[in-house]
């Protein structure tokens, strides 16, 4: 399988460089070069896989052979390890759980999916990685939590001082070994911008090997996939249209479930719920793209004023809908 930048769909990657270089040099974001539907025998057995089989079908459709079945498997099973278990609350209402990982965050599920699939394709190299990552909470946490001692990796984690929980700045600057945390005098858009100040910096690039555990990465994006299937497997009633309200910012999860529909799961429609950061609102209701500096909310992990998944959102669009220009 290959991967192409979102600027250039002539600059193809292996997944392998596209998850070990995280953004694509010419600034894109590296997109399967193509989404194959998964079997309907697998569709139609769902309900006799388990959360780790379900993965795995679906890690085989983005990776192909570049991991063989068992080095897959074994990085399934260590970093897909807790459940995602569905609620019903009402006759027509569930909720999907996405909080049992170690850091109480989805963002487990990508992270450590992400650092494991780092760590099997360093595993044989000298090759030594810095992860830069900025974070309003949960990114870090999950991010420091997945890579904790994964050999030849270092991460370093930039936070704002005063603007996580306390449980959050606990998890981050208490992990040491190769997770390093920095506090930083400012906003997470201070962060965000050290942090891209440094990819653009070719003295620094040239001294060491940086890598982004951000969203952008698609490393983060394929597991994510994996429990749309799940929770759709424990929907009782599936006759019935389903419908997924998706919490967004950076837009990771909902391109994630765009790349469920595409592999051939029968989601009928996406809710992008945002808060007053309504970018991709008013995106999806009048075509036009107008990011703006975010503004601070109770939910600060959706506090995103340019969603970074948006040009993954935009190819997912024309291959869903064709006709459509954006
Ligand atoms: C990360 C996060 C979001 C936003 O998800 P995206 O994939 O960036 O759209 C929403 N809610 C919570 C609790 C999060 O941690």
């Amino acid at each position: 399988m290959k991967y192409y930048s979102t600027n250039n769909k002539n600059y193809k990657v292996s997944f392998k460089e596209a998850i070990l270089k995280g953004l694509a040099d010419d600034k894109g974001l590296f997109m399967p070069e193509t989404i194959n539907p998964l079997s309907k025998a697998i569709l139609s057995y769902l309900q006799s896989l388990s959360f780790q089989e379900i993965a795995f079908e679906i890690s085989k459709n983005f990776i192909e052979d570049e991991i063989p079945p068992n080095d897959l498997m074994t990085i399934i099973e260590s970093s897909i390890s807790f459940e995602a278990p569905v609620v019903k609350l009402s006759d027509q209402l569930n909720i999907l759980e996405l909080f049992h990982g170690p850091t109480l965050a989805f963002k487990d599920f990508g992270a450590r999916f992400m650092a494991r699939t780092m760590e099997y394709f360093l595993k044989d190299s000298n090759h030594e990685l810095t992860i830069l990552v900025a974070t309003s909470g949960d990114t870090g946490s999950a991010v420091a939590n997945g890579f904790l001692n994964v050999k030849g990796i270092n991460v370093i984690v930039l936070y704002p001082g005063g603007k996580i929980s306390k449980i959050q700045e606990k998890q981050i600057t208490t992990l040491g070994n190769n997770i390093t945390a920095v506090e930083v005098e400012g906003t997470f858009d201070d962060c965000q911008r050290i942090v891209k100040t440094a990819f653009v910096d070719e003295e620094l690039k040239s001294k060491i090997n940086l890598s982004s555990a951000n969203s952008i990465n698609i490393g983060r994006l394929i597991p994510q996939s994996f429990y749309y299937f799940e929770s759709f497997k424990q929907i009782e009633n599936t006759n019935r249209k389903i419908v997924y309200s998706v919490p967004s910012g950076n837009l990771g999860n909902l391109t994630a479930g765009l790349f469920a529909k595409k592999m051939g799961l029968p989601i009928h429609k996406f809710i992008a719920a945002t808060n007053a950061n309504d970018i991709f609102t008013k995106f999806i209701s009048n075509g036009s793209y107008e990011p703006r500096v975010s503004e601070i909310t109770l939910s600060n992990a959706m506090d995103v004023g340019d969603p970074s998944n948006i040009a993954r959102i935009r190819d997912l669009l024309k291959m869903i809908i064709p006709k459509l220009q954006m």
